[in-house]
């Protein structure tokens, strides 16, 4: 195998499995991990604390456990990770943050309090109205909250480090995966959906200094081949995730490959640029509330249609497929803002359903199939 096909394998596989992904990082950086739920969190403060931050993004499919605290009809992330939680597989962990940014959040918050006594949950708060000056002020007690919170569980062995030093490893971090998203539109036949999907998500089970390392050497490998064509459907991804495999399989088999998205789970998680002034702290509250375009965010003005339509218009795609998670109310009431915002600039959307548990794949097919048949 060739270097940059190694790089590749190396950040594919770790994000496939993140539980011995996890193990090695703990291994190699000898922290303790902290959970971190979804969507949006500080991060820093974790990482500033001398803990190892580790990403919950559900990945099983099998509730036995879950129903005693969630509804069927929650999301299957949060049915995922409540399952988790209740198996004993979340034992490892010093702590786990919770933020509030939806209803389903707000209430596993509380649940995983009374399910899981032995594990100290931080409930983060972010603030709804994010354009008044109190919301940065509240986001910096919080802060100051988080940071207590973690300083308490700290043992002799913690080396915290700070803020500062916290701020400047996620934001070279944040920089590199800027670079590799603009990146992989020139190598969509190396980078395949399911790969890039992959490669982003290994971040979440390793420590970033680390992690930027291995992708700054991809980068350099990937940049010294030659340019690619790609005869296939070039799509904007977009939704909370695309993280079902059977889902990245079939894209990759009907020739489909992810230029760019909106991902909650994906570049969104690195792609609001940092504020030029003020403290680290103040930094990261503004990167909170400068967010835009997530369903689960108050924007009185739903940019998000607009947003997708800039990027499909840069990168001359062919359409956006919008990833509506199943039982996932914030998505549902964005989906139709975003199809018309689409139409309105003459650009086609396919919407799928994403659900980590997936019975079958054919119906899918058929769908996606269609769509390509009647629209391209
Ligand atoms: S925003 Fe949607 S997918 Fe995310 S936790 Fe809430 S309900 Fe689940």
């Amino acid at each position: 195998m060739d270097r940059l096909s190694t790089l590749i394998q190396d950040l594919y596989e770790a994000g496939r499995h993140p539980k011995s992904t996890i193990e090695a990082s703990l291994k190699y950086t000898g922290k303790s991990a902290v959970g971190c739920f979804p969507l949006f969190l500080p991060e820093e403060l974790i990482y500033a604390s001398g803990f190892l931050p580790i990403g919950l993004w559900g990945g099983i499919s099998g509730f036995q456990l879950a129903d005693r605290y969630l509804q069927s009809f929650a999301c299957s992330i949060m049915r995922a990770n409540m399952e988790l939680a209740l198996n004993g597989s979340y034992h490892f962990l010093k702590a786990i943050l919770v933020p509030s940014q939806c209803d389903t959040l707000k209430c596993v918050c509380e649940n995983l309090k009374v399910a899981l006594p032995a594990i100290p949950i931080i409930g983060v708060t972010i603030p709804n109205n994010r354009t008044i000056q109190a919301a940065h002020q509240q986001l910096l007690c919080e802060f100051d909250y988080i940071t207590e919170s973690l300083r308490k569980l700290q043992d002799p062995s913690a080396k915290p480090i700070p803020i500062e030093e916290a701020f400047e490893v996620y934001q070279k971090y944040r920089n590199c995966m800027m670079d590799f998203i603009t990146t992989v539109p020139r190598y969509l036949n190396t980078i395949t959906a399911k790969m890039r999907h992959y490669i982003i998500k290994a971040a979440f089970f390793m420590d970033k200094a680390d992690y930027t390392r291995k992708m700054e050497a991809l980068l350099i490998e990937l940049k010294k081949q030659p340019e690619e064509t790609f005869h296939g459907t070039r799509l904007i991804a977009t939704g909370i995730m695309i993280d079902s495999e059977p889902v990245l399989d079939l894209l990759t088999d009907l020739k489909i490959a992810v230029v760019d998205d909106l991902l909650c789970q994906e570049s969104m998680q690195f792609r609001t640029p940092p504020r030029e002034k003020g403290s680290v702290l103040s930094k990261i509250a503004y990167r909170l509330l400068d967010l835009q375009a997530a369903s689960v965010l108050y924007e009185p003005m739903k940019p998000r249609g607009n947003l997708l339509g800039d990027i499909v218009e840069t990168h001359h795609v062919d359409a956006v497929l919008f990833c509506l998670m199943k039982f996932c109310d914030p998505e549902a009431f964005d989906q139709p803002l975003v199809k018309k915002d689409l139409k309105d600039r003459g650009i086609k959307m396919l919407s799928i359903e994403i659900d980590q548990h997936v019975d079958s794949i054919e119906q899918l097919r058929t769908r996606i199939q269609g769509f390509l048949e009647m629209n391209l």
